[in-house]
């Protein structure tokens, strides 16, 4: 069994899309990046290719590479999905933390879960998402940026 961490902070900026965990958000602002910005899922893949002894994201998918230019975050954990189950690795389970001022994400919290899983090819309860706010403080409490921490196990074989 291995374990490995992720995390990423992006800015949220006006006219771009809210994307986190490979879910549209309904908000007036989204997060400034390379790719969709989805800190989530790239804070998930950061911790599964960890977990991996892989590196991380940006050794895969350099933000110099034109061809990830607005790319949808979820191709890239697909990708990782299938560098890891390449490599003879199976997850065990994901948890992650997003912090973020607002909005609220209790309600979109189990479409993320839903979304990554597929994507992953996993049941939904082997991934658990969970948001905070920073209370107020600081870059995240003036909701000028998203962060997420995500932990993965992996294991390999059956
Ligand atoms: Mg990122």
């Amino acid at each position: 069994m291995r374990v490995g961490i992720g995390y990423d902070i992006h800015r949220l900026v006006e006219g771009r899309k809210l994307i986190l965990g490979g879910v549209e958000i309904d908000f007036p602002r989204g997060l400034l990046g390379h790719s969709d910005a989805d800190v989530l899922t790239h804070a998930i893949c950061d911790a599964i290719l960890g977990a991996a002894g892989e590196g991380d994201i940006g050794r895969h998918f350099p933000d110099s590479d034109e061809r990830y230019r607005g790319v949808s975050s979820l191709t890239l954990l697909k990708k990782v999905g299938d560098l890891i189950r390449a490599g003879g690795f199976r997850i065990g389970n994901i948890d992650a933390t997003v912090i973020l001022q607002e909005p609220k994400l209790a309600s979109c919290v189990a479409r993320m879960e839903a979304t990554l899983a597929s994507v992953l090819m996993l049941p939904a309860g082997k991934i658990n998402i969970k948001a905070t706010t920073n209370e107020g403080l600081g870059a995240i409490g003036r909701s000028e940026a998203i962060a997420a921490w995500a932990v993965a196990v992996i294991g390999s074989g059956e």
